[in-house]
């Protein structure tokens, strides 16, 4: 098991939770806007915002934001120690550096402050911006993973623990090789996540792969789906990822592929059933199926279902029918059923 690490209000690590993060797409110089996606963000489900911080003006919109929301605040640093200093002491909760861009002649200034502010930090090395002198003799991955154990090193021998890991490559196989390697060789809270993984439907996948394999395979403390879309559907993609590989608390959805059995809009049903339960948090498993001879019996294992007929709709619950409505009235009526049904 991983070493339990503090962000803020939160912990990861140790067993706890998997955190989904996310990333502003816009400056905190542009504060009302940055404000705005965060908030968006943390309704939208997302544990940990995390942003870039390019100049001084973005440090101090740190202390703002923390503020005006309640979420961890990850501070994102290349090239500049001062930026990660001044970040910390404006209440970020972890910064993010990347060995790759960052002086490291400057790391004792910034582990002394991260030290003293009791703040994690976070070395995140990436497929492209691989330290060029360790890349020349071996292969991309060794050298990533060279990269990274040469800064934990660094920072060990500083006296300072308090650490997450990551290493990405926009290759899928590569992320989960580098990953496993870092879970067998480091007992540091592992950040998972494809990077550069594109947009929303290459990206999806290539993240479910990526995340879900280390996921299964009991790897990653905290994830991040990286696609080039709008951020709230990186906690989206994140959720369905984490629902999959049986690490989400919230409802599940089924709903069968309709074959010919079937004369009515299951699309439709199934779209609207779907957007109804995907944020609720609720442990219910509900079922949106094609037909009444075969719907409930496929999907005996479902809490509450809905089965199409000849202008007729049946409920079920745990593969028995328990009521039949008209096909006009279906939708709206099982949605209400959904949001009637006792867990207990
Ligand atoms: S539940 Fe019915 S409609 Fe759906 S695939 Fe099975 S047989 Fe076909």
């Amino acid at each position: 098991m991983t070493k339990q690490i503090k962000i803020g209000n939160l912990y990861i690590g140790g067993g706890n939770k998997i955190a989904i993060q996310s990333m502003l797409t816009c400056s905190l110089k542009d504060y009302e806007k940055a404000k705005n996606q965060t908030l968006q963000l943390q309704k939208a489900g997302c544990d940990i915002v995390r942003f870039t911080v390019t100049d001084q003006a973005c440090c101090k919109n740190i202390a703002l934001l923390k503020s005006e929301t309640n979420v961890p605040l990850v501070a994102d640093i290349h090239f500049d120690a001062n930026l990660a200093i001044l970040s910390i002491e404006n209440g970020a909760d972890k910064i993010r550096i990347n060995p790759g861009n960052f002086p490291k002649d400057q790391l004792k200034k910034v582990i002394d402050c991260a030290k003293s502010y009791n703040v994690p930090v976070r070395i995140g090395v990436n497929g492209g911006s691989v330290e060029k002198e360790l890349a020349k003799n071996c292969s991309l991955e060794q050298a990533l993973f060279n990269s990274l154990a040469n800064q934990v090193k660094a920072i060990e021998n500083l006296g300072f623990y308090n650490l997450v890991l990551s290493a990405k490559s926009s290759s899928v196989q590569q992320t989960v090789n580098l990953a496993r390697l870092l879970a067998k060789n480091f007992d540091y809270p592992l950040h998972v996540g494809v990077t550069e993984a594109g947009p929303f439907e290459q990206g999806a996948i290539f993240n479910a792969v990526g995340i879900g394999s280390l996921l299964l395979d009991g790897i990653g403390d905290t994830i991040r789906v990286s696609l080039t879309a709008d951020p709230i559907k990186e906690v989206e993609v994140a959720k369905t990822i984490l629902s999959a590989t049986g690490n989400f608390g919230g409802a599940t959805f089924v709903s069968c592929p309709k074959c010919g059995r079937c004369s009515q809009d299951l699309e439709q049903y199934a779209t609207v059933v779907y957007n109804h339960v995907k944020g609720l948090n609720k442990d219910i498993k509900v079922a949106v199926m094609g037909c009444e001879v075969n719907g409930p019996g496929e999907c005996s294992t479902a809490d509450l279902g809905m089965a199409c007929g000849k202008g007729k709709v049946a409920f079920f619950k745990k593969g028995s029918v328990y009521k039949t409505v008209d096909e006009k009235d279906a939708l709206k009526l099982f949605l209400q059923e959904i949001d009637d049904f006792d867990v207990n």
